[in-house]
Order: C-alpha cells, then sequence, then structure tokens
C-alpha cells in the first residue's frame, strides 16, 4: 500500500482505496491510503511546527531541494507519464507532456527563489525611508482535481515551497498515484520534516478538515465551481482568522471563427481544444462560436477530422483520444449529450459511449460535435468537463464577440482569423484571463500568469511570477535613522 507522508514520515491512512484504470477497469494500478480529518490535523500540526524552520532556509537551499525535484521529473518523464495515464487516462503523449511541464515548473520556482526581491522606496516624510518585502504565508493547503494529476500539483506546490511556505498537499481521491510519486519525490528533496506533507483523503474529511483549521493560513484550489464556492464559505466562516484563498473553477470558454480563418488552422484548434486530454481540461473550447460564411466548410472540415480520432487505451500508441477518466464523469457526460438533443440541438458526429476497446472494458466515448446549437441551450451554458462541444452559428463578427462573452465563465477564450485588425479587437474585447489568437484556447506556458475571470476563477493568478501575489504577504516598513 502507498501510504501518506506526514512530519516525514510514511504513515498508513485511516482506509485504503484501490486506483483504477480508465482504459481497462479490470487493472487495478495500486492500493492507497486515505486519512480521515484527524490525520489531516496531524499533517498541519507537523507543516506549522515545520513552517519556521524553512521560511529561515536560504534560497540556495530552496533552489536546490526544487531544482532537484525538477531535474527528477524530468529525468523519469516516461515512467511517470506511463503511471499518469494509466490513472488518469489521457494518452501517453499528453501524460509524458504533462511531466515534463511538472518538472519545467519546479525548475521554474528554483530560479524564482534567486530573483525575489524588495523594494525600497524614500518616504513622503522626511528622513524616512520604506522597505517593501514579501513573507511567507505560513502553511498552504493545497487541493487539488484530477485532470492534471502531475502538473496542478506541481504549479501550487513549487511556488508555496520556493516562497518558504509549508504544505499540506491533499490531490483527488480518483488520481492518487501521481500525487504520490511526486509526494516520493518530494520527500528525498532534503526539506525539514514536516514542510511538506501529503494527505490522500476525501474531500468531505481532508479536504473540510484544510479549510476549517487555523492553523492553515491560505487555501488554494482548482476544481469545480460548487467546490469553489464551498471552500470560499469555509475560509470565510472558519473559526480564527480566515484563510486566504485563491480558486481555478470550470470554464465555458468559446473558440470563436471568423469567415476569414484559415480553414485548417481553425479545426486544428477546434480538434485539439475541444477534444484533447478527453475534452478534460478547464481550459477546452466547450463553445465553436463560427461565422455564417464558414459555418458549413468548418462543421463538414471538423466531421472529416473527427472520423479519424480513434477512441481507445490511453498507453496505447494508436489512440489519439482516451477514456473518460471514471463512471461518474461518463455519466455525466451521456447526460449532457441526451441534455444537448432535447433541447433541439443535433448531433453532428459521436457520442456513443463504448463498453470496451479490444476488449477492455473502460469509459470510452466517442467525442461529441453538436450542431444547431445556440447560446442559451444549457450544454452551452454549464461546464459539461467531457469530449463534447457545440457549433452556435452567428451572424458576422460583432455577434460573435457578444456570443463569447455571454457565459457566466472567463477562463480561456480563443479567435481565428487572418485579420490583424480584428485580432486586435477580439484581444481587446474578449473577457477572459487568456486569449489565444490562432491558437488553441487549452495549452498554456508554465512561466506566464494562468487564471480566469467571473466565475472562473478567483484571487490573484497561478504560474510565472505572479504566483507570489498568492503564496507571499507583502510587509511595509518604515525606518527612521
Ligand atoms: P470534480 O467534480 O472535478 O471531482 P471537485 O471540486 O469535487 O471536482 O474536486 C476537486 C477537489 O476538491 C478534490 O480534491 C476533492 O476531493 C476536493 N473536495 C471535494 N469536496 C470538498 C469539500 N467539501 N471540501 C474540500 N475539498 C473538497
Amino acid at each position: 500500500m502507498k501510504r501518506n507522508h506526514i512530519a516525514g514520515e510514511w504513515v498508513d491512512g485511516r482506509t485504503a482505496a484501490d486506483n483504477i484504470n480508465p482504459s481497462d477497469t479490470r487493472d487495478v494500478v495500486g492500493l492507497y491510503a486515505r486519512a480521515d480529518a484527524e490525520q489531516a490535523a496531524e499533517a498541519i500540526a507537523a507543516a506549522h511546527a515545520a513552517q519556521p524552520r524553512w521560511a529561515a532556509s536560504t534560497p540556495q537551499q530552496r533552489f536546490d531541494a526544487l531544482d532537484a525535484v525538477g531535474s527528477e521529473l524530468l529525468a523519469r518523464r516516461a515512467e511517470l507519464g506511463d503511471l499518469l495515464a494509466r490513472e488518469e487516462g489521457k494518452t501517453l503523449a499528453e501524460a509524458v507532456g504533462e511531466v515534463v511541464r511538472a518538472g519545467q515548473i519546479f525548475k521554474f520556482f528554483a530560479g524564482e527563489t534567486l530573483r525575489t526581491g524588495g523594494e525600497l522606496l524614500p518616504s513622503t516624510r522626511p528622513g524616512l525611508s520604506v522597505e517593501i518585502t514579501r513573507e511567507p504565508v505560513g502553511v498552504v493547503g493545497i487541493i487539488t482535481p484530477w485532470n492534471f494529476p502531475i502538473a496542478i500539483p506541481a504549479w501550487k506546490i513549487a511556488p508555496a515551497l520556493a516562497h518558504g511556505n509549508a504544505v499540506v498537499f491533499k490531490p483527488a481521491e480518483n488520481v492518487p498515484a501521481s500525487a504520490w510519486a511526486l509526494a516520493e519525490i518530494l520527500s528525498r528533496a532534503h526539506l525539514p520534516a514536516g514542510t511538506f506533507n501529503l494527505v490522500m483523503g476525501r474531500g468531505r474529511d481532508v479536504g473540510e478538515a484544510l479549510l476549517n483549521d487555523a492553523r492553515v493560513s491560505a487555501v488554494t484550489f482548482t476544481g469545480s465551481e460548487a467546490t469553489g464556492r464551498k471552500v470560499a464559505q469555509a475560509c470565510i466562516g472558519r473559526r480564527g482568522p480566515m484563510a486566504r484563498f485563491q480558486l481555478e473553477m470550470g470554464g465555458k470558454n468559446p473558440l470563436v471563427v471568423l469567415d476569414d480563418a484559415d480553414l485548417e488552422v481553425a479545426v486544428n484548434c477546434a480538434i485539439n481544444g475541444a477534444f484533447f486530454s478527453t475534452g478534460q481540461r478547464c481550459t477546452a473550447s466547450s463553445r465553436l462560436i463560427v461565422t455564417d460564411a464558414i459555418h458549413d466548410r468548418f462543421v463538414a472540415a471538423m466531421v472529416e477530422r473527427m472520423k479519424a480520432l480513434v477512441v481507445g487505451d490511453a498507453r496505447d500508441a494508436r489512440t489519439s483520444i482516451g477514456p473518460v477518466v471514471d463512471a461518474g464523469q461518463l455519466q455525466q457526460d451521456t447526460d449532457y449529450i441526451d441534455i444537448g438533443r432535447r433541447e433541439g440541438a443535433r448531433l453532428a458526429f459521436g457520442g456513443e459511449k463504448r463498453e470496451t476497446v479490444d476488449g477492455k472494458p473502460g469509459f470510452y466515448l466517442q467525442p461529441a460535435l453538436f450542431v444547431d446549437t445556440h447560446n442559451g441551450m444549457r450544454i452551452n451554458r454549464e461546464e459539461i468537463f467531457g469530449p463534447v462541444a457545440s457549433v452556435i452559428r452567428v451572424r458576422d463578427a460583432e455577434e460573435a464577440l457578444a456570443t463569447a462573452n455571454d457565459t457566466e465563465f472567463g477562463l480561456s477564450s480563443g479567435v481565428c482569423t487572418t485579420s490583424l485588425k480584428l485580432a486586435s479587437h477580439f484581444k481587446r474585447h474578449l473577457q477572459a484571463g487568456m486569449v489565444m489568437v490562432n491558437a488553441p484556447t487549452a495549452g498554456v506556458d508554465p512561466h506566464v500568469p494562468f487564471g480566469g475571470r467571473k466565475g472562473s476563477s478567483h484571487g490573484p493568478r497561478e504560474q510565472g511570477r505572479h504566483a507570489a501575489e498568492f503564496y507571499t504577504t507583502v510587509k511595509t516598513t518604515y525606518v527612521a535613522p
């Protein structure tokens, strides 16, 4: 059994659960510990005790630790990518890419330990000077979802540690293997015992324990909007000082295809953005907003490309789309396909569930493309989180822009056009944290800010230099001679 890591020790959970391969449900990836709230509290106590020592470490010590973790992730990309594909179901190429991303993030934040500085300003009052410095927040609770089982933990753990915080990390229940592998690497990085803790377990046990404990100063969460709201309420409503919180939640990301778009570029962006990683990305393009004159050509080209997508075992080299992560998510996807049909949308391609591929029982779903949809339909308002996309036909660029922005979400967005003027107009007016011009809405760099607006996000951006906004607290010091 793979155990939790608390106060520098590997400890049994209160219970344990099997980790199942979604490409072949007969395959058990491993048995993983599950903690309860009491065990989560032990991890919080350990982090709380260890944090001052880590905060007092030199930038070089932090650099060495994070750099070593990054190097090991990069060196083991094939093995860890295989494990990730086996437990989560994205293709091997996508999974290896995700491990590389995690390694790059640790390398970036290793560098940040040496670059972070303060400011020295003259005071408005005679004789004084003002120093602005950044200090660690304290203990950071990290709650992650299943869709990026190693990259999302990396982009929270690496900046938390780089900036001198201690960490209690709770991964999603259904993808403990990548989290455990990352924790095992971190356990050998010479951090003071208790600086990094892994507590596998359920949201309502371990997750809530993190939210309600006043020794946790900050909580960073990525997951569903419904749970994000609970996290915010708990962080504000708990006894003692409120916790700082950062939420990354859903998306209903538009990809706008304008009349003058390069058709091949637009179709590549849409296929990648809507269906790669089985559509299970918060940045997925779920609304394809297409102007009149290119609409029919776009739909025909999409259907042709979708016929060539091979749905199968994530670790089979022929596969282009892996299975859905689990039975619950598959049910949600097929429920939304039924909802779309009842709302009057027409399936131009896909949407069939398959019980087996090559004799392997798994959660397989043929990517689905709806046409004849409008932006008021539930399939265009609510996040499905599967390989299901809708085409929304619009008259012109202005209607496309208005439709793109008519959503409660605002994470990513895209436009395909060959016009500099239209590209500039959309760059300026798309209401989203990220805008992609002739590029898929999903797929981001590791060294620049990630995050959204409206219902998609709350709090400072993640990644890059901007991560310091969340993982540090600013101190202003006035000095008289
Ligand atoms: P999904 O629907 O993708 O599983 P969730 O938002 O439910 O998304 O899960 C994201 C993360 O939040 C997971 O690690 C999950 O265990 C955790 N979680 C779920 N419910 C709670 C809760 N009440 N308090 C804290 N964390 C929770």
